[in-house]
């Protein structure tokens, strides 16, 4: 049997406070599964990192009074020293506020959808939760609270790039029902299709650099807005294997790679099986083969 290769990911948290102890469960199932691999004879890469980019990250700075790049180098360091007393073997941990390969990836994977004429400029009213870094409807909202944080979400009206979502539904259904883009658990597989199946909805992409407060990646030729924290977080994926850059690393683990995993917690299901396959194929680039 020939040996395969491996990419396995963790997702990479938000740094507006100390690492807790849920994410390092899914650093610790991320290793297991690359040290079984690895001792199976597969070449393995795994990677980890921080999600630096977020608005979150913005306000928990402000709450503190310290400046953003403070506090996330600040609690960023904290996440990556997890490595030592849990014993993680990545081969790569990514801070996307840091690290030079990350910001030409993602404008790399803006300008290619862009190209493909899935992006646009729309006024938009809607209610923002910022513990969640999403727009919700009202409908979504049980009591005008979101049922995640609590929370009043905030009204934000707001001229916004916007993603064509809606043009990728039947594409995604197909990939995922055939098995090419596998989603384990078979509930999580369930639940995504039937979210498909029910239509998708465009999305917001980027917001304005006044409410972004200046921090996060300018939108190419309109640095006016900074792209949407998720749409800069699950481009990690390909930026930490230099995408956008001229790094073999890319083609080899992604492009001709064997196996390409995304753990991801089950919160975040619906950005990973939905929101970042339809930008691959938006993109014209390869899918994950598994999220789990
Ligand atoms: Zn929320």
């Amino acid at each position: 049997m020939t040996a395969s290769r491996h990419y396995i990911t963790t997702t990479i948290p938000y740094v507006n406070a100390r690492p807790h102890l849920g994410f390092a469960l899914e650093l610790v199932q991320a290793d297991t599964l690359a040290r079984h691999r690895r001792r199976r004879g597969d070449r393995v890469r795994l990677v980890g990192g921080t999600d630096d980019n977020s608005l979150k990250n913005v306000l928990a700075a402000a709450a503190e009074g310290v400046d953003v790049r403070t506090l996330v180098d600040r609690n960023a360091a904290a996440f990556e020293a997890l490595r030592g007393p849990l014993a993680l073997s990545f081969d790569d941990f990514i801070r996307t506020s840091r690290d030079p390969r990350h910001r030409v990836g993602v404008e790399r994977l803006w300008q290619r959808c862009a190209a493909a004429g899935d992006l646009y400029r729309k006024e938009y009213e809607g209610l923002y939760c910022v513990g969640c870094e999403q727009f919700y409807t009202e409908d979504e909202l049980p009591g005008g609270r979101c049922a995640e944080h609590g929370t009043r979400p905030e009204r934000i009206a707001e001229e916004n790039w916007f993603f064509r979502l809606s043009r990728y539904a039947d594409d995604l259904h197909d990939l995922i029902s055939r098995g090419i883009l596998r989603i384990e658990p078979a509930a999580r597989r369930n639940e995504v299709l039937a979210l498909i199946a029910g239509g998708l909805h465009d999305f917001s992409v980027s917001r304005s650099h006044t409410r972004a407060r200046g921090w996060g990646i300018p939108v190419p030729g309109d640095p006016g807005q900074v792209v949407y924290v998720w749409w800069d977080a699950l481009g990690n994926y390909v930026t930490s294997l230099g995408y956008g850059t001229d790094d073999p690393a890319y083609e080899r683990w992604w492009v001709n790679g064997e196996r390409r995993t995304h753990l991801v917690g089950k919160g975040v299901v619906r950005f990973h099986a939905v929101h970042w396959p339809a930008i691959l194929l938006s993109a014209g680039l390869p899918q994950p083969r598994l999220v789990t």
